[in-house]
């Protein structure tokens, strides 16, 4: 459920006409729902409510500090993947007993410095890692704690290119060698163990992968635990899917989420962390964009955007469904138009043969369901300035990231000096 709806035939976010944010920010902009991110949260924290539990929101999914604020200041802790990540977590006010550190390879200063912080846990992906870990933190004076990251071996369903929990990626340690992982951190100085984590994929759409990948994660706990380990932190990652398509498929909803891993896990006493990102944040963002010009081809129209693959790479990058609708609704029999931005690549589509109003240029549509992997996953290709952020709050809203202007893209350019005068 998000906080985008239609009302005197234009679409509001909440309390705010789109068109109205578009006149004052120009297009294309990301727009955001604070009202629609609190839900999420709500949904989760209500669902866990009679367990220790903690919800690291995954900021790679969106990592403006005010989405992360917004969270935060609900109680969210943060899942970070790099140093960069975890520095805009704390500037965005998570403090770092709430910081899980997740990633694949993380280097030397990048230890270094969650060291520093004082972070709830290193999820360790590899041993070459642990062994570096252990080095780094005792020469700091500092005890990291940890989990490893486990491989189940699951296949999660999902596209290929976010299947994470399979033998065959690069993510986490094979489950069938945990044991001997383990006995191994145990030993080492500046470790201690206190966790065992997971996360299989993104946009799962059931939760049969989920449940499959807890039960031997379980079993795991319980094996661990006979071999002398101390484990109270269970991190099960993220990954709950959400639904693209409004008449598609429904994925699992949080709440019956929450009870299977009750079922599954809860009775080992766990602290439960989980590490939702794309839930959280996807629903709550559009990505508004202009019609420059519609263009009769051979057998087809064209409508042409002033958002492209630089702004929203998921249709280029997934396969991935956005629905496209027009801002000021219109009674006129939908046709089918081919939705491009104007960049120089044909994989800069965001939709074939998509029935749609007829549109003339300078109307606006909004892509739906693009608050998570949009903005973050953005680039300034063809010379296009990073797309705006802005976030709505009721009846107000304020630009959470500006445009950038030319100078400041172009301007970072450096000519060496001799190709100068
Ligand atoms: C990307 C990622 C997540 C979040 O995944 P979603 O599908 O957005 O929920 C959680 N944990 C880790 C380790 C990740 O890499």
């Amino acid at each position: 459920m998000d906080h985008f709806g239609f009302a005197q035939g234009e679409m509001y976010v909440e309390g705010l006409r789109v068109s109205e944010i578009a006149e004052a920010v120009g297009t294309p902009f990301y727009c955001y729902s604070t009202e629609t991110l609190v839900r999420h949260y709500k949904v989760f924290s209500d669902a866990f409510a009679q367990n220790d539990f903690l919800l690291c929101y995954a900021v790679k999914a969106n990592t403006n500090q005010a989405v992360i604020k917004t969270l935060a200041d609900q109680g969210a802790g943060a899942d970070v993947v790099s140093e960069g990540e975890m520095r805009r977590a704390l500037l965005a006010g998570v403090s770092p007993e709430k910081i899980v550190y997740s990633g694949v390879a993380k280097t030397e200063g990048e230890m270094a410095f969650a060291l520093g912080q004082g972070i709830l846990q290193f999820n360790v992906e590899s041993e070459p890692e642990l062994e570096q870990l252990s080095r780094i933190a005792t020469s700091l004076g500092k005890v990291a704690a940890i989990a490893f990251r486990i491989n189940p071996d699951v296949d999660a369903r999902t596209h290929a290119k976010i299947s994470t929990g399979k033998a065959e990626n690069k993510f986490g340690v094979p489950w069938t060698r945990a044991r001997e992982i383990y006995a191994r951190a145990a030993k080492l100085p500046g470790i201690k163990v206190q966790g065992v984590d997971l996360h299989i994929g993104s946009q799962l759409t059931e939760l049969a992968p989920f449940e499959e990948a807890f039960h031997r994660i379980g079993q795991l706990i319980e094996d661990l635990r006979a071999d002398g380990h101390e484990i109270s932190v269970l991190d099960l990652g993220g990954g709950l899917g959400i639904p693209y398509e409004q008449a598609g498929e429904q994925p699992p909803l949080p709440l019956d989420y929450a009870e299977m891993v009750k079922r599954v896990v809860g009775h080992l006493g766990c602290k439960i962390v989980i590490e939702p990102g794309r839930l959280l944040v996807g629903n709550a963002g559009i990505l508004v964009s202009k019609v420059i010009y519609v263009k009769e081809g051979e057998n087809r129209k064209f409508l042409i955007l002033d958002a492209a693959m630089n702004d929203l790479i998921r249709p280029s990058m997934y396969d991935a469904y956005h629905e496209i609708v027009p801002v000021v609704e219109s009674d006129a029999a939908p046709e089918p138009y081919d939705i491009v931005g104007p960049v120089c690549e044909t994989g800069d589509t965001f939709a074939r043969g998509r029935d749609i109003a007829p549109l003339k240029g300078g109307d606006l549509v909004a892509m739906r369901s693009a608050g998570a992997y949009g903005a973050v996953m953005a680039s300034t290709y063809n010379t296009r300035p990073l797309v705006p952020e802005v976030l709505v709050n009721g009846a107000e809203y304020a630009i959470i990231r500006p445009r950038p202007s030319y100078d400041d893209i172009i301007g970072l350019d450096q000519i060496p000096a001799w190709l100068k005068e």
